[in-house]
This record gives C-alpha cells, sequence and structure tokens, in this order.
C-alpha cells in the first residue's frame, strides 16, 4: 500500500511517521523534500531543503519534483510518504501532487491532518532547526484551505481516496495525542489492507 501524508510545514509529520513505525515496524517511511534534496544537491548544490523552493528555476523544480516520484514509485511493501499537497512559494501555491507526479507515484491513500493553526504557529517556534516561512495564523488556515483543494484535485488524478484528520477545536489531553491518533489511523490502514490480502 502507498500512502501520502500531508500537512502543512511545521505540523508535525514526521512526528507522525515515527509513532507509525512502533506500529508497523516494516513500513518504509520516505520523505519527499529529502529525496528532492539529494537530486538537486546534485545538480544545483542546495544543502538544505528549505533553500529548494527559492533557488530552483520553476522548470528545473518540476523536473526534480518528477525523478523524486520516480524514485519513490520503485520502492517495494508498504510505502508512505511525507509530503505536501502544496507549497507555498513567491507568494503563490505549488501543487507537491500534480497529475503528472501523483499518477506516478499511484498512491492508494491521501491523508490530510489538519489544525488549529495557533497550534501551528507554536510547533513552528520550537523547530530552530528549519527555516520556515514567517506566517500568521490567517495565513496558515489559509494554506490548509489551499491543500484541501489540492489534496482533492490529486486524488481525483490518482483516483485514490482522501482522508481529512481534523484536529481543529481538538485540544491535546496529553503532549503528542494528535500525532498518535493520526499514527493510528495510518498504522490501521496499513494493517487493514493487509488482513485483506
Ligand atoms: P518538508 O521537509 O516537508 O518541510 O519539505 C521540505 C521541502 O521539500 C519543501 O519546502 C519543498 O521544497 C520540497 N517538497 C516536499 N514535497 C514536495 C512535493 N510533493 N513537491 C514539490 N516539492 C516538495
Ligand atoms: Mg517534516
Amino acid at each position: 500500500m502507498r500512502i501520502i501524508l500531508v500537512a502543512v510545514p511545521g505540523s508535525g509529520k514526521t512526528t507522525i511517521m515515527g509513532y507509525v513505525r512502533k506500529k508497523v515496524p516494516d513500513v518504509q517511511i520516505v520523505n519527499f523534500g529529502d529525496v528532492m534534496l539529494e537530486i538537486s544537491k546534485k545538480k544545483y548544490g542546495i544543502t538544505n531543503r528549505d533553500e529548494m523552493r527559492k533557488k530552483i528555476p520553476v522548470e528545473e523544480y518540476r523536473k526534480v519534483q518528477e525523478e523524486a516520484a520516480e524514485y519513490i514509485a520503485s520502492l517495494p511493501g508498504d510505502v508512505l510518504v511525507d509530503t505536501h499537497a502544496s507549497i507555498k512559494m513567491m507568494g503563490g501555491y505549488y501543487p507537491g501532487l500534480p497529475d503528472r507526479v501523483v499518477s506516478k507515484l499511484k498512491p492508494d491513500a491521501i491523508v490530510l491532518i489538519e489544525y488549529d493553526s495557533k497550534d501551528i504557529l507554536e510547533r513552528r517556534k520550537g523547530d530552530p532547526t528549519r527555516f520556515r516561512d514567517q506566517e500568521t495564523e490567517e495565513e496558515i488556515e489559509m494554506h490548509q484551505m489551499a491543500n484541501r483543494y489540492y489534496a482533492f484535485a490529486a486524488a481525483n488524478a490518482a483516483e485514490c481516496m482522501v482522508h481529512i484528520i481534523n484536529f481543529r477545536g481538538r485540544p491535546q489531553s496529553r503532549p503528542f495525542e494528535h500525532a498518535e491518533i493520526a499514527a493510528d489511523f495510518i498504522a490501521n490502514l496499513i494493517l487493514s489492507a493487509r488482513k485483506l490480502k
């Protein structure tokens, strides 16, 4: 099974992946941005993930994106892809899963996670290792809305399911609760597909 996990930057996708791995140890977890970085390091001298959306011309960016999709599509077994429905660049939204890319990836499901934008802002402050763009709550909410539309468009091209986990208005009762709930959902998707085999 191939599952694509999307959520705005700084929302904790990588943390969710860690919890999924605890429940399904043999799942392959791949970060689309890391694969793109490996490709663009060689070609464009990029040194970190947050430089790509600023330093690679858009026609080249498309090629890197497509090469990353081809590599990920070649991975065997159950694969979980950490990526974006849209990437905010130059004040607009660029598709992370355009038809050309998603038809290579051939996902069985796209899981979209949404949060209160206040929580996203807090989490971004807590990650000094990244060069995230400074955004307001309104801007984050707009990006989350754009991601819904982009996720639906991608699912249409891929002929796959979209699952939306909406944590808005559901504050955590303990740290990492949201990540664990999301991970349980994803682990169940994988394990129930295995049972059907
Ligand atoms: P992340 O580590 O999830 O914040 O992703 C880092 C960077 O990888 C993003 O800012 C994008 O430049 C790039 N990236 C990740 N997924 C995609 C995608 N599906 N299409 C295009 N760029 C992507
Ligand atoms: Mg991440």
